[in-house]
């Protein structure tokens, strides 16, 4: 049997951070504003280190380089997905990425980001920023130079449970009281457009309108996503998205319940619980990945996890 390849995070911190993932997740975090954990990342800006096994001390994006047997030779110059998970004890900035066709242009090459959340945790009465209110580009720009943020910016109520597509050009914020788990294309391409008027050591964090501008789509479209319960004996899977870049599954597992991991390779995250994969203990927290032709795996415990892949 092939070796499951268990990560270890690798932490941010950020103005906007609490202590949730120390409290909530049991990490050892560098303070208590740490705004995100990077649980599966070869990014270059977090790139973590396999915890145990063949490949321990290696880091991921050492994998993707040289053993991409283990991710079924799928293609790409960069491991393709970033899962993190982040904590945001106040409002984050509200942003905007680019398409990969706008950050190959104007970005050295990189990819664009299309990212999506599930959302693990959330203060009564939460909200959460996605999309505006401008019926056009020009409607967009006016709003943007008188300020009227309150006007543009479109705020929705939020709960434990929820899941958000963002696509590209989708204005989008999380805001205070919020524990979220997004999976994303690799990318850190980020456009600032609002900071609510915020100083971060006596100065505004720098904004890039202009970029905001050319990528926000206008108007602003929901994006539904297509959730769909599919109830097995001992678990329930649920469908929460498939697009060009992921599939992203919720498994809920209570019992005793085999998988079949018959794609590339599957990112499996704890988010609740504790239990086993194939006699290895597996709690909260834990990221790994399945290699490819894993075959078939068996979760045991009550136990939730955030299942990914290309
Ligand atoms: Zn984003």
């Amino acid at each position: 049997m092939k070796d499951i390849i268990f990560l270890e995070p690798v932490f941010k911190e950020m103005i906007w951070g609490g202590n949730r993932l120390k409290t909530d997740f049991g990490y050892d975090i560098p303070s208590d504003n740490t705004g995100e954990c990077w649980a599966v990342s070869a990014h270059a800006n977090g790139d973590c280190t396999i915890r145990s096994g063949k490949f321990k001390g290696e880091k991921l994006s050492g994998l993707w380089k040289d053993h991409r047997e283990l991710f079924g030779g799928a293609d790409g110059d960069t491991f393709p997905l970033l899962v993190k998970i982040i904590d945001a004890k106040t409002d984050l900035s509200i942003q905007v990425h680019p398409n990969d066709e706008y950050a190959s242009q104007h970005e050295k090459g990189s990819l664009g980001k299309t990212e999506c959340w599930y959302v693990l945790d959330c203060e009564a009465g939460g909200k959460i920023v996605i999309g505006h209110n401008a019926k056009d580009k020009e409607e967009l720009k006016t709003m943007i130079a008188d300020h009227r943020w309150n006007e543009l910016i479109r705020v929705l109520p939020v709960k434990k449970g929820d899941f958000f597509q963002i696509e590209p050009g989708t204005v989008h914020a999380i805001k205070g009281g919020t524990v979220i788990l997004e999976t994303q294309q690799n990318s850190d391409i980020t456009y600032r457009l609002y900071d609510y008027d915020r100083l971060s050591g006596g100065k505004p964090r720098e904004l890039h309108i202009d970029k905001s501008i050319d990528v926000i789509r206008c108007p602003h479209a929901d994006k539904g996503t297509d959730r769909q319960e599919i109830k097995l004996e001992h678990a329930v899977v649920e469908k929460l998205i498939t697009c060009q870049y992921y599939s992203v599954k919720k498994l809920s597992v209570d019992g005793k319940q085999v998988f079949k991991q018959s794609e590339p390779f599957t990112i499996l995250s704890v988010i609740e619980g504790e239990g086993s994969i194939d006699g290895e203990k597996i709690v909260k927290g834990d990221h790994f990945i399945l290699p490819a032709g894993y075959g078939d795996y068996c979760l045991e415990g009550s136990i939730q996890l955030i299942a990914s892949h290309i």
